[in-house]
C-alpha cells in the first residue's frame, strides 16, 4: 500500500484545507494510505507526533474552513541540507513514498530540492546506518505533487491558484461597502491590495468594482507623467457626475523607473491637487481570512482528486509535478519549469521589460 504525506506550507490561503480533504479521501479511495504531516516542514522535520496517519473522518468538516487545520509554517531548518535529511528520514521511517505540498513557490521548490538531492539523502542515511539496505532499495525514488496555496494567484502556467478567488471576493465585499460612504460624503477611497509582485487581484478587483484607476506591477505608468494623468482621469469622471473615486494599488505597484507607488502618496496627491477628501484603506491580512469561496472549495478539491491520480500514474522518471488549471482543465506540469517561468516575470519586470513581463504574466490570466 503506497503511503502518501500531505503537508502545507507557507502562507495560508483560504481553499487549503478542501485540497487536503480531497488528497485524503482520494488516497483512501483509491487504497492509499495518507498521512498528515502538521505545521510544514517543521512537522516534517520533528517527526512522530506531527505527523498521523489520517482517516476519512479526520478530515470532515475542512471544507468550509479558513486557513490550514494541518497548520503552516516557515522553516529554516528545511532550506538547509542537513534539515531535508531529517525530513527524509522521517519519511523514510513512515513509509512515505510520495508527498504532496501545498505552498507558494518557495515551498514547492524546497520539495523539489528534497527530491533532487534524494539519492544523496539515501547514500548519507546507509552510511550513517541510520535506514537499512532494504530500506534503501524499498524508498529509492520520492515523488513530489505540488498544489499552488496562494491569494496572489502569482503562479505562471496555471489560470488560478487556491485562495485567489476568496481573496478577491472578501476585496469587492471591502470595496463595496467603502463606495457606499464614499458616495455619501463625496470621497475618494485609494484601497491597497495584496498580491506582492502580481497585479492580478488589484486588477481583477478594478474590474469587479468599477475601479476609476487602478496600478499594477506588471504595466508601471510613466514615471513622469503619471500623477498629472491620474488626476486628469478622475477629475473628467467628477466632472461627467461621479460622486466617488475608487482607485485600486497593488501591494507591489511601482512606476516605468521601479519606484514605489505608495497610496499614501496617492493621497497626497488627490487631497493637494484636486482638493478631493481622500482616505486611503490598506486591507492587510482579512484578504486571506473567513471560509473558501465556493471557487477554492472546488479548486481544492478537483486538484486534490488529480494530485493523487498524477502520483500513481508517477514512476521514477516522472519529474516533480505542480497541479494547475488551465482553460477550465485540470493540469499536471512540471514544477521545475512552473517555478522558472514565474521568477522570470519578476525578473523582467526588475529589468524594465514590462511589456514581456505581462506577456508571460497573461498565462495565469488569459490562458
Ligand atoms: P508564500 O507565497 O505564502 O510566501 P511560499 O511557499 O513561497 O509561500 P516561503 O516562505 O518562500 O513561502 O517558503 C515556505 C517554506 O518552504 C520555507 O520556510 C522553507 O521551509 C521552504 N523553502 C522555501 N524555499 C526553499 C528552498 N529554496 N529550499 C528549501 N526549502 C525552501
Amino acid at each position: 500500500v503506497k503511503r502518501i504525506g500531505i503537508l502545507t506550507s507557507g502562507g495560508d490561503s483560504q481553499g487549503m484545507n478542501a485540497a487536503v480533504r480531497a488528497v485524503v479521501r482520494m488516497a483512501i479511495f483509491r487504497g492509499c494510505e495518507p498521512f498528515l504531516i502538521h505545521e510544514g516542514y517543521n512537522g516534517l522535520i520533528k517527526g512522530k507526533d506531527m505527523i498521523s496517519k489520517a482517516s476519512w473522518e479526520d478530515v470532515s468538516g475542512f471544507l468550509t474552513t479558513g486557513g490550514t487545520v494541518i497548520g503552516t509554517a516557515r522553516c529554516t531548518e528545511f532550506r538547509e541540507y542537513e534539515g531535508r535529511q531529517i525530513a527524509a528520514l522521517n519519511l523514510i521511517k513512515t513509509g512515505i513514498s510520495a508527498l504532496v505540498v501545498i505552498g507558494g513557490d518557495g515551498s514547492l521548490t524546497g520539495a523539489d530540492n528534497l527530491r533532487a538531492e534524494w539519492p544523496n539523502h539515501i547514500a548519507d542515511l546507509l552510511k550513517k546506518d541510520l535506514i537499512t539496505k532494504q530500506m534503501a532499495t524499498d524508498f529509492s525514488c520520492l515523488m513530489i505533487v505540488g498544489m499552488v496555496g496562494s491569494i496572489d494567484n502569482d503562479l505562471a502556467t496555471t489560470d488560478l491558484t487556491i485562495g485567489a478567488v476568496s481573496a478577491l471576493t472578501r476585496i469587492c465585499e471591502a470595496v463595496d461597502a467603502l463606495q457606499c460612504t464614499a458616495s455619501s460624503h463625496h470621497r475618494a477611497f485609494v484601497v491597497e491590495v495584496m498580491g506582492r509582485s502580481c497585479g492580478w487581484l488589484a486588477l481583477s478587483a478594478a474590474i469587479c468594482t468599477g475601479a476609476d484607476y487602478v496600478f499594477i506591477p506588471e504595466d508601471p505608468p510613466n514615471s513622469s507623467t503619471w500623477e498629472k494623468k491620474l488626476c486628469t482621469e478622475l477629475k473628467n469622471r467628477r466632472d461627467a457626475g461621479k460622486k466617488t473615486s475608487l482607485v485600486i494599488v497593488a501591494e507591489g505597484a511601482v512606476d516605468s523607473e521601479l519606484n514605489p507607488i505608495k497610496s499614501e502618496h496617492i493621497k497626497d496627491i488627490l487631497t493637494t491637487r484636486l482638493n478631493y477628501d481622500t482616505r486611503v484603506t490598506i486591507l492587510g491580512h482579512v484578504q486571506r481570512g473567513g471560509s473558501p469561496s465556493f471557487y477554492d472549495r472546488y479548486l481544492g478539491t478537483v486538484q486534490g482528486a488529480e494530485a493523487i491520480e498524477a502520483i500513481l500514474k508517477a514512476d521514477a522518471s516522472t519529474p516533480s509535478l505542480v497541479i494547475g488549471i488551465l482553460e477550465n482543465k485540470i493540469t499536471a506540469q512540471p514544477l521545475k519549469e512552473a517555478i522558472k517561468l514565474t521568477k522570470q516575470v519578476a525578473n523582467e519586470i526588475k529589468n524594465k521589460n514590462f511589456s514581456r513581463a505581462l506577456e508571460l504574466r497573461s498565462t495565469s490570466f488569459l490562458n
